[in-house]
């Protein structure tokens, strides 16, 4: 397979990794802003070239692509289809990563038809708490669910959604299909509102206002906190791109969170702790159904 990856960071960079040490036959280029970012990942083995410009990659390479993959930010991924699509052939096939759906899809398909070319959206759901090139490892995406969003238009489509499916299977992703509003609902119960229910947990610890008490509680810290603090303590700019894009979503999630926080306080305050041991008992065994 031939592959270019835009935006070579720690998703764009790790999936670069897997495909060339994967497959001897694969072949990967990749295009991103700043210049040392492309020689970085030239020196890890995360692309055969890269550059800053795709006019530097040769058109013979560029005429045997398969899959182009936007790996750039949220809110850079239509504007790079646009500058990039016009230089790609009509074979092409244009994926993504982005963490939303619904703001992405129908818009990039749109460009993409207009140069003949197919879209698909994609979402692989793997990730740490640190980005850039130097974050970019192998083996990120195995094991882990990755979600590729059908067009409306299936059939036109199938074969382009067949080889975005079998680019994620290759680095030993689980494929789920489904709509982007439905991806976008999902994942702003599970993964866009965790994050800043996280982040309020550490603001909400730094209100301390006795310092003898904030810096004991920095001091005894430790697993509970670093699990239930760990995706509130990840990529600013990845955490606002998630809300901005999907912020009815987003809201709908943290509303139902804000009531069920309200009625666990309702229940501590009424000092209800047979009801309270229920709570638990019941989300303690539901947490199983998204983990198992
Ligand atoms: P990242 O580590 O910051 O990587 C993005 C890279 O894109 C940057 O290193 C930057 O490299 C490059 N870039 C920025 N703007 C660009 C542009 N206009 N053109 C070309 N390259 C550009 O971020 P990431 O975590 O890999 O996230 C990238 C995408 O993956 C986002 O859309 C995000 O929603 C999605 N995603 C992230 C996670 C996660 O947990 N991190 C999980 C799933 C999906 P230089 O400026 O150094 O060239």
């Amino acid at each position: 397979m031939n592959v270019g990856i835009v935006g070579l960071g720690l998703i764009g960079g790790s999936l670069g990794l897997d495909l060339l040490a994967l497959d001897a036959n694969n072949y990967v280029w990749g295009i991103s802003r700043n210049p040392e970012t492309c020689k970085q990942a030239q020196a890890i083995a995360s692309v055969n070239i890269a550059s800053t410009n795709i006019a530097d990659i040769p058109d013979r390479i560029l005429d045997q692509t398969d899959i182009v993959v936007i790996c750039t930010p949220i809110a850079a991924i239509l504007p790079t289809i646009i500058a990039i699509a016009p230089k790609l052939g009509s074979n092409v096939i244009f994926t993504d990563v982005g963490s939303v759906k619904a703001a992405i899809v129908e818009p990039a398909s749109k460009i993409c038809q207009q140069y003949n070319q197919r879209f698909v959206g994609s979402h692989p759901m793997a990730g740490t708490a640190f980005q850039g090139i130097l974050a970019a490892e192998r083996n990120l995406f195995h094991n882990r669910p990755c979600v590729v969003t059908p067009n409306v238009d299936r059939e036109a489509f199938e074969q382009a959604f067949e080889k975005v499916r079998s680019l994620w299977q290759s680095v030993g992703m689980n494929v789920y299909e489904c709509s982007p509003e439905a991806h976008d609902r999902a994942v702003a119960m599970i993964s866009h509102a965790p994050v800043i229910i996280s982040a309020s947990l550490v603001a909400s610890c730094q209100q301390e206002d006795e310092d003898s008490i904030l810096k004991l509680a920095q001091n005894l810290a430790s697993s509970g906190f670093r699990d239930t603090s760990r995706v509130g303590g990840g990529n600013p700019e990845l955490g606002r791109l998630m809300a901005e894009y999907n912020q009815s979503a987003i809201l709908r999630s943290l509303y139902t969170y804000q009531q069920s926080l309200q009625k666990t306080i309702g229940l501590i305050e009424q000092k209800q702790w047979e009801e309270l041991e229920t709570f638990l008992a019941n989300t303690q065994r539901d947490r199983n159904f998204y983990l198992d």
